[in-house]
């Protein structure tokens, strides 16, 4: 009888190839059947070794065992191919790959603290007006009562584009650019970017501020404190205490800065709040005569109220963020958090 090594090669060859050619799962059973089965060709193999010499049949068994092994491990995974490729579609696209996830970004923190900001004072009855952050002298500083050489021009750190045009230093341009087209009531707010020429670890030269305006016949000093005691119950908590402190604008009179209990420690005095318990969170004040005059308001009937925060102070004490900087270096594990 015909049965040694060059048997096994013969075997090996012959099943491997008709195995890579089978398609379906019928076939490779009854491959499976002819080399593996009880009556099978290694089978018999293995059943006739005893017809070997006595010194051949220690290594034809040990290869006969070695190949029963790799064809085995052949067919598993042709059956579990041919199962992909039923399941895969008429396109070729196999279904059961598992799926590339894309991670979902979300909005910066910033964005996210200016929509907030938004939405209290869109309920509070308030509309949005944007404005332009390339704005004129004039929008800038004249209109809201900077005459030219006034010394509280000093105050912001002016990039000027040329003589007459400047990056507009605050989001207030947005008040008489309403008033000239608006009568009164008015009711807005102006979030944007503002640009000062300003850089240390509280100051960035780009930040963002929203500015509030409202106007009609009766405005008082108590609708100003209403609307930004709601604002700031609304934003932080409603048990955020809050004081009004006589300031200097030159385009509101009078002025208020507004300070809140610090949040950090609750008031009983930190680092981030200088050991005072406050903090200073937003400029306000009584719109002056001489802005309502700039857009022909009739001052003897129309008061108003406006006032401007900066949002990345805010989202730093909503969120406890201990550095102005963190907001503008694009680390997606830091804006990740949010
Ligand atoms: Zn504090």
């Amino acid at each position: 009888m015909h049965n040694n090594i060059d048997d096994l090669i013969d075997i090996e060859k012959k099943a491997i190839q008709s195995i890579d050619q089978a398609t379906d799962t019928e076939t490779l059973e009854q491959l499976s059947t002819r080399y593996l089965g009880r009556k099978g060709v290694l089978t018999a193999f293995l059943r006739n070794i005893s017809a070997l010499p006595e010194e051949d049949r220690p290594n034809a068994g040990k290869n006969a065992n070695i190949l029963k092994g790799k064809l085995e491990a052949a067919f598993k995974s042709a059956f579990s191919k041919v199962d992909r490729l039923n399941d895969a579609d008429s396109s070729g696209i196999d279904v059961t790959l598992p799926g590339r996830s894309v991670k979902r970004g979300n909005n910066h923190p910033v964005t996210q603290v200016t929509d907030e900001i938004c939405d209290i004072f869109l309920r509070l009855g308030f509309d949005i007006a944007e404005g332009p952050e390339v704005e004129t002298d004039y929008y800038n500083f004249e209109a809201l009562n900077f005459p030219k050489h006034h010394p509280a021009r000093d105050m912001q750190d002016t990039f000027f584009v040329s003589e007459n045009i400047v990056l507009r230093t605050h989001t207030s341009p947005s008040q008489p650019r309403v008033m000239e087209k608006t009568e009164p009531p008015i009711r807005i707010i102006s979030p944007g970017k503002v640009f000062r020429c300003d850089s240390d670890v509280t100051h960035t030269p780009m930040f963002n501020q929203v500015e509030g305006l409202m106007v009609d016949e009766n405005i008082s000093f108590g609708d100003l404190k209403g609307i930004l005691t709601t604002f700031i119950h609304q934003f932080f908590d409603k048990e955020t205490s809050l004081r009004f402190r006589p300031s200097f604008f030159p385009f509101t009179e009078p002025s208020a800065e507004v300070d809140i209990r610090c949040v950090m420690c609750r008031g009983k005095g930190c680092r981030i709040c200088s050991k005072t318990g406050w903090l200073e969170i937003l400029g306000s004040g009584m719109v002056h005569p001489a802005v309502f005059e700039n857009v022909d308001y009739d001052t003897d009937k129309f008061t108003g109220f406006a006032f401007g925060m900066g949002i990345e102070r805010l989202a730093m004490l909503k969120y406890g963020i201990d550095d102005l900087r963190k907001f503008f270096e694009n680390d997606v594990r830091f804006l990740g958090q949010f």
